[in-house]
């Protein structure tokens, strides 16, 4: 029997959603707790802001259950008669370090002196919850082998705080079983990550995929799959421009404009956007100038060019924001609907290349009469309604 769809005016589902409501932003910069992932184009990508992450309300909820667990843990640590320092005594704010003009960071969950491992020994304070799997393993194979990533991020702390020890303490979410390790400082791992971190920051591409199978597990989880596997171009934010670059203080510098990109700035993007082209999977490029790129489909050889000009001999002109919202496998009908139904603003070459598409299909969608028709032959009937079909596709996108 089949069974009646969940409904969407329990308190439960409110509260997901409630959740889901609240914005999703890219991080700044960087992060330490990143720093160990398994796949460096995960890092790449995650820092030039090229997908938005789409966490579900569950997700966003259990991240919240792991912040308010930290209070505790280190009221339990004071109760044991450890000094403990939860902010930075110099600033009054949380412990932060950072590296590389400041791209690189993370912060502290806490720093202390006086645990009972080495009570004269002050370490970083790393602290963490775990499901019932996840903390049976932990106990199990102690945190380098069961949580690597963890391992690394407190390894990143040690040598950027200059401090010889780390103390891991991890509950079980299920229990509230209490594990904790006292974790040395391993210099070599500590280079090989901030050499990482460096070479990343420094790289105007991303690395390669760790697998060209879009069912590799690794990949079938990460939130980049859309991009690395299901052919959508990177957003259009100043980080996937090839205008900008990563430079002081940790700030970012526009050489179109010529000006200090704030972070509000870069969210935002404007209008002379020009998409790196490693960020558009579905297009290889065939020629380029001062603000165009022109590509051709992988898969068919068709056109198109991105970037705020019209170079009419390379095909139709999409913005960067367009090509983001035209996933690979419509960009053939996409290009067909623009050659079709050419728009005099993007013909001419409009200033704001975000106008153009919506443009021409608002036109489309709403004034169908308007365009000049014959009596169509049954194939181009059809070959008209796949066209409108995309558009609707298009417009659901958005
Ligand atoms: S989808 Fe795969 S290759 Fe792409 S970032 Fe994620 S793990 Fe790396
Ligand atoms: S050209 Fe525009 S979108 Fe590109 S980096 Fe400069 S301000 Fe950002």
């Amino acid at each position: 029997m089949s069974q009646l769809p969940e409904s969407q005016h329990t308190t439960a589902t409110q509260i997901v959603k409630w959740y889901e409501s609240k914005p999703q932003e890219h991080r700044p910069h960087m992060g330490a707790s990143m720093i160990g992932h398994s796949c460096e184009r995960y890092i790449w990508l995650s820092w030039r802001w090229v997908l938005k992450p789409e966490f579900k309300g569950r997700m966003l909820r259990l991240f919240g259950t792991g912040q308010r667990e930290e209070p505790r843990f280190l009221e339990e640590l004071k109760g044991i008669g450890a000094e403990v320092w939860d902010v930075d005594p110099a600033t009054g704010n949380q412990w932060r370090v950072s590296a590389f003009n400041g791209h690189f960071a993370g912060s502290l969950d806490g720093v202390a002196k006086g645990v009972p491992e080495a009570p004269k020994t002050p370490c970083v304070v790393e602290l963490k919850t775990h499901n019932e799997k996840s903390f049976n393993e932990l106990v199990k194979k102690k945190v380098q082998a069961a949580k690597p990533q963890h391992y690394d991020q407190m390894q990143i702390y040690m040598g950027l705080m200059d401090l010889e020890r780390a103390l891991y303490l991890a509950c079980n979410k299920n229990t509230d079983d209490v594990y904790s390790e006292w974790v040395h400082f391993d210099h070599d791992r500590f280079s090989v990550l901030m050499s990482r971190a460096q070479r990343l920051i420094e790289s105007a591409e991303p690395p390669l995929r760790i697998s060209t199978d879009a069912n590799h597990f690794e990949c079938k989880w990460c939130s980049m799959w859309k991009h690395c596997h299901g052919g959508q171009a990177a957003e259009a934010n100043c980080r996937t421009c090839c205008f900008a670059t990563p430079v002081e203080n940790a700030e970012w510098h526009c050489a179109k404009l010529k000006l200090p990109l704030t972070t509000a700035m870069q969210r935002e993007a404007c209008d002379h956007h020009l998409l790196l082209p490693a960020l558009v999977p579905f297009g290889e490029v065939q020629d380029g100038g001062d603000d165009w790129v022109a590509y051709s489909l992988k898969d068919s050889g068709e056109m198109f060019v991105n970037g705020p000009h019209n170079i009419k001999e390379f095909g139709p002109l999409f913005s960067s924001k367009e090509l983001h919202m035209t996933n690979g496998s419509l960009m053939q009908l996409a290009i067909q609907t623009k050659n079709e139904f050419p728009v005099s603003k993007v013909l001419s070459g409009t200033t704001h290349p975000y106008a153009d598409l919506s443009t021409a299909f608002d036109d489309i969608a709403t004034h169908p009469d308007d365009i000049p028709v014959k009596p169509d032959k049954r194939e181009d009937k059809i070959k008209k309604e796949k066209i409108r079909t995309s558009v609707k596709n298009l417009e659901a996108l958005k």
